[in-house]
């Protein structure tokens, strides 16, 4: 069987949830046995998101092989539980970089660089590398952006081409769109979707499905409607209607029959589709026995989704543990030594985020101080495991101007401090220890316990890292060393002994969390509060709902 190509569009408007819907599809094709896997094109032009700012962007999505990537790869990843690379996320910016590069190697033998046909190919051979793999049956390709926008029209281009290069038989063009419902008339409209439709029959590309975002249901007469005028068979047109959780998206699609037209119009080979897992996995989310808060302590938390990753790593920790986490966001910068008891009152644990830059430093210390000293559950991850260690150099070794050389270069003790091969590096794009790298845990601590397994590995995403020459300090106080980089003796874990759940980590844990794969060390940190909070009594029971196989 070759490879077959999937391409979804988006229209009417951003935010529709493209990378929920080709995720969600691509759910249902591997529970039917397919080997799938999807790439996010985007339309911008910074070679990758790595230096964005979370407001513009939200979270970096690190891959194992190191690249820096938007954050519908992290969807990927959970609903499918594949290991994305730098392959699945292209930008026009590494387009053109590409296309520039060979011509200044002479790679186009004298002819005028052209957007057709050269960047148009360029986008070509990135789509078809996947597919030339030969290792997926279906590649799910989610092109970036809203039809009708300049900078996407090359890749639609591209996708038309595509589709007569390698034949209609072996692709597909999935158009997600907007049925938007007026209020004051009473009615779901359907003209936006018409629009959108001859936007991109206009550029040569014809829908064969259309997915349709809606807030309520779409009666027999809408789905007329939106075929008849827009080309496509009555069952073509699918609704998606809000959900619940994202993670209920593919049983919705499933009811809708998406992916039974994809399979039928694709002639796949298919097997029985097996959902248990994620069935019971959506039941446990939607219908949890309690609830708790969890404080994320961070700079960018008005944006959530700089933290992606890390809700939805809860979400899962949480279905494990029976137990709704309901995040408490908190400002850094308006926390201090004086406030943090009221601002954290009900709260059974402290996660302090990642980040970059000084600002809001002084409300995390104070979060982290007062979760060690109250014995509340703390998870500092990658900036959050730094002021973990700043805080322990302070208040518990002593060593009072302790800081990170990021923060103050000056510093008496730079507890933390730049990368030794960090130092002269000047570009900011592609540079920072990234991806993936060895751990070994040491088998006393509670990452062990919450692993159990001695040798990890997980991604990286910082320039800075805790002080070789001072960490006998820390240690000297009690502080563990709890998991070491083999290669280059770094600290990638520390813990504080004798609190019921103290760990930092220099990684990004949050990133390998998967529906099926739940991280350990943030099942474990639930786990732990969840304990605190039926102690201290801050544990809410909740009523049950209905079931997901009955929820009509
Ligand atoms: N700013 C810190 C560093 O570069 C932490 C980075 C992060 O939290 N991802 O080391």
């Amino acid at each position: 069987m070759s490879t077959k190509y999937i391409f979804v569009t988006g229209g009417v408007t951003s935010s529709l949830g493209k990378g929920i819907i080709c995720a969600s599809l691509g759910r249902l094709l591997v529970a039917q046995g397919l080997k799938v896997t999807i790439q996010k094109l985007d339309p911008y032009i910074n070679v990758d998101p790595g230096t964005m700012n979370p407001y513009e962007h939200g979270e970096v999505y690190v891959t194992d092989d190191g690249a820096e990537t938007d954050l519908d790869l992290g969807h990927y990843e959970r609903f499918l539980d594949i290991k994305t690379s730098q392959s699945n996320n292209v930008t026009t910016g590494r387009i053109y970089y590409d296309v520039i590069s060979k011509e200044r190697q002479g790679a186009y033998l004298g002819k005028t660089v052209q957007v057709i046909p050269h960047i148009t190919d360029e986008i070509q051979s990135h789509v078809l590398k996947l597919g030339q793999s030969g290792n997926y049956d279906v590649v799910i390709i989610e092109i970036g952006g809203t039809v009708g926008d300049i900078e996407s029209l090359p890749y639609i281009e591209a996708v038309r081409q595509l589709r007569y290069n390698v034949g209609r038989q072996n692709t597909l063009s999935i158009h997600l769109t907007l049925v938007p419902y007026l209020a004051a008339a009473g009615e779901l409209k359907t003209k936006p979707t018409q629009h959108s439709v001859k936007t991109l029959s206009e550029s040569g590309l014809q829908p064969d499905i259309l997915v349709c975002r809606t807030e309520q249901p779409l009666d027999e007469t809408i789905r007329r409607k939106v075929a008849q005028f827009c080309n496509v068979d009555l069952e073509d047109v699918i609704e998606s209607i809000d959900a619940r959780s994202i993670y209920e998206v593919p049983l919705l699609m499933q009811e809708e029959g998406l992916d039974k037209r994809v399979i039928e119009k694709l002639k796949l080979e298919t097997k029985e589709p097996n959902l248990d897992n994620w069935i019971g996995f959506v039941e446990a989310v939607c219908n949890p026995s309690g609830e708790i808060n969890i404080a994320l302590v961070g700079k960018y938390v008005e944006h959530h989704d700089s933290y992606k990753s890390i809700v939805e790593a809860f979400i899962h920790a949480g279905a494990v543990n029976d137990c709704k986490v309901n995040i408490r966001w908190i400002q850094s910068d308006i926390l201090n030594r004086k406030n943090v008891a009221e601002e954290l009152k009900d709260i059974s644990g402290v996660l302090v985020a990642p980040g970059f830059g000084g600002r809001g430093i002084d409300g995390k210390l104070a979060a982290v101080e007062h979760a060690r000293v109250n014995n509340i559950p703390f998870f500092g991850i990658c900036l959050g495991m730094q002021c973990a260690v700043i805080e322990y150099a302070r208040n518990v070794c002593g060593w009072e101007d302790s800081n990170s050389t990021e923060f103050n270069e000056d510093t008496e003790y730079p507890i933390i401090d730049i990368m030794h091969d960090q130092k002269d590096i000047e570009n900011m794009g592609g540079t920072m220890r990234l991806g993936k790298y060895a751990c070994k845990l040491d088998k006393s601590s509670k990452a062990y316990e919450a692993y159990g397994t001695e040798n990890i590995e997980e991604r990286h995403r910082h320039r800075y890292e805790v002080n070789n020459n001072l960490r006998y300090k820390l240690t000297e106080n009690g502080m563990i060393l709890a998991g070491m980089n083999p290669e280059r003796d770094l600290v990638e874990i520390v813990e504080v002994p004798g609190h019921p759940w103290f760990v930092g980590v220099q990684f990004h844990p949050e990133l390998k969390s998967t529906v099926n794969n739940p991280h350990q060390l943030f099942v474990d940190f639930v786990k732990a509060s969840l304990k605190h909070a039926k102690s201290l009594k801050l544990y809410k029971p909740l009523k049950k709902t209905k079931a997901v196989a009955d929820k009509s």
